[in-house]
């Protein structure tokens, strides 16, 4: 699913506009929300929640990739000593 953005939380400091690869967002204003654009763009990649510093992205990651995400889970898991 695209990115969804908290209009509550967010404030327009255009990171996840930045941070996006894929030119899902769409950002003019300083100061206002970004929208999301292209949202059939977004690959999931986690930048823009990542960056956001007030946590005002959310992203479902579909069901497919979660597997990927639980692997690198486990593999991090797997390293600890
Ligand atoms: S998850 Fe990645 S590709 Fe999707 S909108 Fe965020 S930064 Fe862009
Ligand atoms: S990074 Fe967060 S606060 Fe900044 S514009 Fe994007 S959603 Fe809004």
């Amino acid at each position: 699913m695209p990115p969804v953005i908290d209009q509550e939380e967010c404030i327009g400091c255009g990171e996840c506009y930045e941070a996006c690869q894929s030119d899902v967002f769409h950002y003019t204003n300083e100061g206002e929300s970004p929208t999301v654009s292209y949202p059939e763009e977004c690959w999931h990649c986690n930048a823009c929640v990542s960056v956001c510093p007030v946590e005002a992205v959310s992203l479902r990651i579909p069901l497919p990739m979660m597997v990927l995400y639980h692997e690198r889970e486990i593999s991090d898991t797997l390293k600890t000593p």
